[in-house]
């Protein structure tokens, strides 16, 4: 059940993260505060597609 997610900043849209989560446990689009490289600052990015 855990699947391979991608992690874009929501103000660029660079892809800055690759994770995985459990659909089970995270039916929802994941968000979460992460530095962004490009913008060089904390950003919200979240799971694409
Ligand atoms: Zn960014």
């Amino acid at each position: 059940m855990r699947v391979n997610i991608t992690l874009a900043c929501t103000e660029c849209g660079e892809r800055n993260y690759i994770s995985k989560k459990n659909r089970r446990n995270n039916p929802e689009r994941l968000e979460m505060k992460k530095y962004c490289s490009r913008e060089r600052k904390q950003t919200l990015h979240r799971e694409t597609k």
